[in-house]
């Protein structure tokens, strides 16, 4: 199996329920809300990659569970081949959000089940699909070093490697040698570096320090403020794109990091692949849902235009 960009990580099934507040302990509470849909960083940058026009394969494992159905559904209907194992003994993973009526605020469990489970013997056993891709990309809610020797086998095949530290955790220099972009939002960036980024200003001085850090290329996420793609040669602010009403923000980050492999898998030059994933993230934030919100090529080709 060969494809052009190759994302490794995680599907859970967001469970969200709304109510007015967290049960006690031992209380049941009446909810006056729920929404059922497919999440996880990594499975819904491969649906932004996929539904952007990127020959896409996901690496993960699931359950054999409803869970897994939906994730395998979710993947048809976007075009990504799914390159997973099942496991019958696990489960899949899934997310409780509780979200609280009024603040909107939320608290969240993420149980990522077989996902878990992914090492780095696994990444040996697909060395041929991840050693033969274009673009390769993860981001960390699979085990750590699941995601090094992975990282390790698609830059000995000569990928493109892309990393996106989220969840963030303390990273060597070491790691930040096998990518080519890692791609933090402001607060992962917060975590990395131990500088505040609040503002575009912040931002260039984290990136320093990432740069001082082992990192190649940093590519920051700012949400509404855009993107900023800072190296030691240059660094240029991608603003965000209006494309409409901002309806939900959720996956910002992982349609910009679908998109952006999507444009490096075709040869667009790194800043204009920025610009690529911004459009595709602008238009992800004005419709509702993670997955279901990605945009097809032509309609982020002509947000560009
Ligand atoms: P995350 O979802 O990981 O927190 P960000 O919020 O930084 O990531 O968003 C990623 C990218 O999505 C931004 O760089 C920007 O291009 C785009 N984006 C995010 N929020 C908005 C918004 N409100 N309007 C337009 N584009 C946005």
């Amino acid at each position: 199996m060969k494809h052009d960009i190759v994302i490794l990580g995680v599907f859970v099934a967001d469970t969200a329920y709304r109510a007015s507040r967290q049960p006690k302990m031992g209380e049941t509470l009446l909810g006056n809300g729920f929404a059922l849909g497919p999440g996880g960083k990594g499975s819904n940058q491969a649906v932004a990659a996929a539904k952007a026009g990127g020959d896409t394969a996901f690496l993960s494992k699931l359950g054999k569970d409803a869970f897994a159905d939906m994730a395998l559904k979710t993947w048809k209907e976007a075009g990504v081949t799914p390159a997973v194992t099942q496991d019958p003994s696990s489960y899949t993973g899934a997310a409780y959000i509780f979200i609280e009526e009024g603040t909107g605020n939320n608290a969240i469990i993420v149980a990522p089940g077989a996902a878990a489970t992914i090492s780095p013997a696994d990444m040996d056993a697909n060395a041929e699909l991840i050693g033969s891709a274009k673009v390769f990309v993860t981001q960390l809610e699979q085990p750590l070093d699941a995601a090094v020797r992975a990282l390790e086998i698609a830059r000995a095949g000569g990928a493109t490697t892309v990393l996106n530290p989220a969840p963030a955790q303390k990273l060597d220099a070491a790691v930040f040698a096998l990518c080519d972009y890692v791609t933090p939002n402001e607060t992962e960036t917060e975590i990395l570096t131990g500088l505040p980024v609040t503002n575009v200003d912040q931002a260039k001085v984290a990136a320093d320090k990432l740069l001082d850090m082992g990192v190649k290329t940093a590519i920051i996420t700012l949400g509404a403020m855009g993107a900023l793609y800072h190296s030691r040669t240059e660094s240029v602010l991608v603003p965000a794109f209006k494309a409409g009403p901002v309806v939900e923000t959720t996956g910002a980050g992982d349609a910009f990091n679908g998109g952006f492999a999507a444009a490096i898998a075709r040869g667009t030059a790194p800043v204009d692949a920025v610009r690529f994933g911004s459009a595709v993230a602008g238009i992800s934030v004005t419709r509702p849902g993670t997955a279901p919100s990605m945009p097809s090529r032509a309609e982020v080709e002509a947000l560009l235009a």
